[in-house]
Parts: C-alpha cells; sequence; structure tokens
C-alpha cells in the first residue's frame, strides 16, 4: 500500500514518448490521475491510446511565454490538484562547445532548465497544498560525466542536480520531496538522433554500462513511482542515477 497513488494527480512534462511516457505509465499503473504535456499533435494522440482514457494530454511547447501556466491551469481543472510533478521534457543539440551557438545555448538551457523552474515554480501553490508534494526532475548521467558533444545539455543537467537540492532544503517542512533522476543511455527519440550520426555509438556505451545494454523507457518506471509514493517520503535532495551501473565505473 505504501506505493500505492491513488487520489494523486500527477503531471509529466514531455509525457507523450520515451522516457516521460515510461515513467508515465508506471505512475498510473499505481494508481495516479495523469495530465501530460508534448509538443507534437500526433505522438500526443498515440501515447493517451498507451494511457488511461481520462488522461488529460496538453500540446504544450514550455519555452513558449505563458505556457507553464495554461499547463498548470488546465490541470487544476480537470483533476483539482497536483500532487506530483515529474519535469522530464528535454533536449539536446549536439555540438563540440567551439560550435555551440548562443541560440543553440538558449533552446537547450531554456527547455532543459529554465522551463522545468517555471513548472515547478508555477506548481508549487498545488504541490504543498495537501502536504504530500513530489517533485522529479529529470536529470542525466551527463549530470555527473563530460561529453565533448552536448555542452549545454551537460550544463543544463548539472544545474538540474543543484536546482533539486536547493528546492528539497526549501521546501521539506510543507511536505513536499525534491529529487532527480538521472538515466544512463536509453533507447528513445532523444538518443535515435545520436545514434543515426555516431557509428558504433550503441555498442560503445552498451559496452561501458556493466549491464551491457541501453535501458529502455520502461527501466525508468519504478523509480518514478517509488519516488512519486509514501515510501519515499523520508527521500529528498537526492539525484539517483538509474543507468544499468554506468556511474558507478566512475
Ligand atoms: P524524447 O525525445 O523521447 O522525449 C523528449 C520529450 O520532451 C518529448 O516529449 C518532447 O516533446 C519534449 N520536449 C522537448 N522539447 C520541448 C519543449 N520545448 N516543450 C515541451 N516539450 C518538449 O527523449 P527522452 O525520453 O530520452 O528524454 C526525456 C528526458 O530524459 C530528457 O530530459 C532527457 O534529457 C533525459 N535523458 C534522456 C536520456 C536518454 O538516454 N534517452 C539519458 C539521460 C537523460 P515532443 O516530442 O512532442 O516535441
Amino acid at each position: 500500500m505504501m506505493w500505492d497513488l491513488s487520489g494523486r494527480v500527477a503531471l509529466v512534462t514531455g509525457g507523450n514518448g520515451g522516457i516521460g511516457l515510461g515513467m508515465a505509465k508506471a505512475l498510473a499503473a499505481n494508481g495516479a490521475a495523469l495530465a501530460i504535456t508534448g509538443r507534437n499533435a500526433a505522438k500526443n494522440e498515440a501515447a493517451a491510446k498507451e494511457l488511461p482514457g481520462q488522461t488529460l494530454v496538453i500540446e504544450a511547447d514550455l519555452t513558449a511565454k505563458g505556457a507553464h501556466e495554461r499547463v498548470l491551469d488546465e490541470v487544476r481543472n480537470r483533476h483539482g490538484r497536483l500532487d506530483i510533478l515529474v519535469n522530464n521534457a528535454g533536449t539536446n543539440i549536439r555540438k563540440r562547445p567551439e560550435e555551440v551557438t548562443d541560440a543553440d545555448w538558449e533552446t537547450v538551457l531554456d527547455t532543459n532548465l529554465g522551463s522545468l523552474m517555471r513548472m515547478t515554480r508555477g506548481a508549487y501553490p498545488m504541490l504543498k497544498q495537501h502536504r504530500v508534494g513530489r517533485v522529479i526532475n529529470i536529470g542525466s548521467i551527463l549530470s555527473i560525466f563530460g561529453m565533448p558533444f552536448s555542452p549545454a545539455y551537460g550544463a543544463s543537467k548539472g544545474a538540474v542536480v543543484q536546482y533539486t537540492k536547493s528546492l528539497a532544503t526549501a521546501w521539506a517542512a510543507e511536505g513536499i520531496t525534491v529529487n532527480a533522476v538521472l538515466p544512463g543511455w536509453i533507447e528513445t527519440e532523444l538518443t535515435d538522433g545520436a545514434r543515426a550520426t555516431v557509428p558504433g555509438l550503441y555498442e560503445r556505451q552498451a559496452a561501458r554500462t556493466p549491464m551491457g545494454r541501453w535501458g529502455k523507457p520502461d527501466d525508468l518506471g519504478g523509480i518514478a513511482a517509488f519516488l512519486a509514493s509514501d515510501a519515499a517520503g523520508f527521500v529528498t535532495g537526492t539525484a539517483i542515477p538509474v543507468d544499468g551501473g554506468f556511474a558507478a565505473m566512475g
């Protein structure tokens, strides 16, 4: 029963595919009512078919002005509360540091960090209302490791972890826990792009991963359900790798 999310409402940004959808399915399987966001209408429609019928699907570009307020209003109007916020939407522009433009930097930092901050700040009044608030921020193993082709991404994901710790200390007294999840190499649209341009990437990174394979989106479901649940009520301010042992290799 400690994992039971009945009566709780979860919002998963970027929940229309990849890791977000894997997490959304796990939250729903444990009883949470759901809202997800995504930019792509066709993907939103396909994701809705994999999720419970009453799932609220919101089309939104979270870097657009006022988007987070509209999303949170829709969640409030449909579900009347928000207990679990999964800040998962994210992007990467793969370039070496000397090639990164101001526009690249802005896009990656605003998607991965700025929009996460705006959504979390906007959700705070609802998250504290029932003293069971949960924020789950999606970082990356690149929150800790460097990679030559992802400088803006690495900067944004490193900052996600520090932001997570600040929030955890600020909101603990209000019953809100805030944790980061750091996925390793996971098979999604995001990494399909990298695999298409970097020959042998899958094999190389699988070989560096003690479990010998990349993760699937569903491999991230358990950690989301756990962190969202009462079982994790005393867990806050952490950054948990879910990476088949990649981070343990140092
Ligand atoms: P996907 O590309 O499958 O999913 C990314 C999601 O973010 C999509 O739903 C996408 O929506 C949404 N999104 C992107 N930009 C915006 C935006 N401006 N506004 C709103 N939504 C946006 O990739 P993943 O599932 O891999 O990525 C999910 C998270 O996991 C990201 O934060 C990523 O950095 C992180 N991660 C992924 C790893 C991996 O190996 N795959 C490893 C470590 C971390 P749409 O498709 O509709 O545009």
